[in-house]
């Protein structure tokens, strides 16, 4: 990608052009790992004029754009932390916001200040991690449309969190530049239900979203505390996307993705990961508590044979693997080992996702 078509792009993203300024099908490995993607038909994200969130109606045809596809939180440049975004109706929905997130929108030339919907599975740092960054940069260019974010327990006090992480951005403006909109005046938390049979939590004349829980946190951990984990259901007109985010396999899942013509699920090598793991605290990592967080590891996630198992059980047509651990870390894992073990419980076509990557 050219310095000239990046300016452009963060000059559409940015408003300063109009959003549409440039659409170029062909920049999708501008992120650094788009061509790392095995999906027959997968694109690059392309620049969308969009209106605002519950508009009317668009013939435009879906798209899903992963914005992040690491599982966190250890991050590196290859790949960002956990974020897609849907444009559904030429409207974009998000379904979580990690580290990067803010990053991948300006990749795919969609302007953050049209993000009306966020949803998040869970509040993980590297699920969240940008959401104050893009609520901030809302605030700052002007926004004065609400903006709602989805989540489980805690999901309130996160975005009033982020409000006064950036209050003294605020106050300043307020006292400098005369701001008159206020960020809790616009931005709002809502809390869903963690429920283990799906339940709506959205709808509009674009899409219908249901959440169930997920097994993310084991029941030792809920007894201790009142948070919990979602998984994600997206039904447009056109077709039925499902993000499990993080878990290990549940029949709430399977029950929620029934039939679905996606199923986005995280994915984890287990073997590599342990090398991965290794290597990370021969350099110092998780000082404190190295095989606490290794037993997160495996008892919190989705090895590659049971996603193929939860796929199958829900009947989904296409099963894409993101959040993907170790994905980019200690060297990289080659796509082909993932759906090796994938393939070795799933017959429908696997799609291993990448950064910018779209279907
Ligand atoms: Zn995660
Ligand atoms: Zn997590």
């Amino acid at each position: 990608m050219t310095s000239r078509r990046s300016m452009l792009k963060l000059l559409a993203a940015t408003s300063l052009l109009p959003a549409c300024a440039e659409s170029d099908p062909g920049s999708g490995g501008s992120a650094g790992m788009g061509g790392m993607g095995t999906a027959g038909g997968a694109g690059a994200a392309g620049g969308a004029g969009m209106s605002g969130a519950g508009g009317a109606a668009s013939t435009a045809p879906d798209k899903l754009i992963f914005l992040g596809t690491q599982g966190g939180p250890r991050f590196n440049t290859m790949r960002g932390e956990t974020a897609a975004v849907m444009i559904i109706g030429d409207v974009p929905y998000m379904i979580d916001c990690g580290y990067g997130a803010f990053r991948g929108l300006l990749a795919a030339s969609i302007d953050p200040l049209k993000v009306s919907q966020v949803f998040l599975t869970h509040l993980h740092t590297d699920h969240v991690g940008d959401v104050a960054a893009l609520l901030g940069l809302q605030w700052t260019q002007g926004r004065k449309d609400p903006v709602t974010v989805y989540g489980p327990y805690g999901t309130d006090a996160l975005v009033t969190g982020a409000i006064a992480f950036n209050a003294a951005d605020t106050r300043i403006r307020v006292a400098d530049e005369g701001r008159t909109v206020m960020p809790g005046d616009i931005f709002k938390g809502v809390v869903s239900e963690a429920t283990a049979t799906p339940t709506k939590v959205y709808e509009d004349a674009n899409i219908t979203v249901t959440c169930c829980e997920n097994t993310h946190y084991n029941d030792t951990v809920k007894a201790a505390i009142p948070d919990r984990s979602l998984a994600y259901r997206i039904d447009s007109k056109a077709r039925s996307i499902v993000f499990t985010g993080d878990t290990t396999y549940t029949e709430n899942i399977v029950q929620l993705a029934q039939g679905a013509d996606i199923l986005v699920c995280e994915c984890m090598d287990v073997v590599a990961t342990r090398a991965s793991f290794d290597a990370q605290v021969a350099m110092g990592a998780y000082g404190d508590n190295p095989e606490g967080v290794w037993n997160h590891i495996v008892g919190a996630h989705t090895p590659c044979a049971d996603m193929g198992k939860m796929a199958t059980a829900a009947n989904v047509k296409k099963l894409v693997a993101y959040h993907l651990v170790p994905g980019a870390l200690n060297g990289g894992e080659p796509d082909q080992s993932y759906i090796d073990q994938i393939k070795t419980t799933f017959a429908g076509e696997i799609v291993i996702a990448a950064d910018q990557m779209v279907l």
